[in-house]
């Protein structure tokens, strides 16, 4: 290092010099480098919208107080709608092409048991939502 006082060589480790007589005191560390990042570029915002369609999934449907005399209603007027209402959205369409296209094929007979099946059903599974259960999708009774 460099004396302050007079300019010349010393030893680094010198706390005084050995030329003029000067204290020495030891170079401060460097103030640190100011940090990077001072300002931030605002990046393009993903936003985060994802569509979350899960059709067909597995995901069990939570209660959300559906009214189990509804669903029933709903499934005595037109079987598997009651299913809908309560989130079975598949097992729904399932007892609509039962009760609708092959109810009239079977001369009726696949109407009536849906029709039957799908208000018991919905007012099971129903039950169940109320009672603060979780059911499957496919769940019956
Ligand atoms: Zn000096």
């Amino acid at each position: 290092m460099f004396c302050k006082n007079c300019g010349q060589q010393i030893d680094d480790n010198a706390t005084k010099c050995d030329k003029c007589g000067a204290s020495v005191a030891p170079a401060a560390a460097p103030a640190a480098a100011p940090a990077a990042g001072g300002f931030s570029t605002p990046s393009p915002n993903g936003s985060g919208v994802v569509l979350n369609i899960n059709v067909g999934s597995q995901e069990p449907i939570a209660p959300s107080g559906k009214n189990t005399i509804l669903a029933v209603i709903l499934s005595c007027c037109f079987p598997g709608v009651g299913q809908i209402y309560l989130g079975q959205l598949f097992k729904g369409i399932a007892f609509l092409i039962l009760a609708y296209i092959l109810g009239p094929v079977t001369g009726g007979l696949l109407a009536i048991v849906a029709w039957i099946v799908a208000m018991l059903d919905a007012f099971k599974i129903g039950k169940k939502l109320e009672e603060g259960k979780s059911v499957a999708p496919w769940e019956f009774f």
